[in-house]
């Protein structure tokens, strides 16, 4: 058994506001990928750490990317807005 807070998060990304700015690429490029029509896709929620994973969900411009564990929110977090 993995420890508390072990888990992958799972990333949702809400394609009809991704607007294609590739921020979450940069950040995180083993995660997320643009697919060919120019929206973001997961290729593997666990191949970045968390930190990077938050860090590019909090940058994308239009809020597009959600993250949560045991489906609970962590972002958009309780803390923003
Ligand atoms: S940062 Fe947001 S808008 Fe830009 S490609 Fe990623 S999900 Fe889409």
């Amino acid at each position: 058994m993995r420890p508390a807070g072990d888990e992958p998060l799972e990333i949702v990304i809400d394609e009809d506001r991704c607007m294609g700015s590739g921020n979450c690429v940069f950040w995180a490029p083993e995660t997320f990928d643009l697919s060919e029509a120019g929206y973001a896709i997961v290729l593997d929620p666990a191949a970045t750490d968390e930190t990077r994973l938050r860090i590019a969900a909090q940058g994308c411009p239009v809020g597009a990317i959600s993250l949560s564990r045991d489906g609970v929110a962590i972002v958009p977090g309780e803390t923003e807005g």
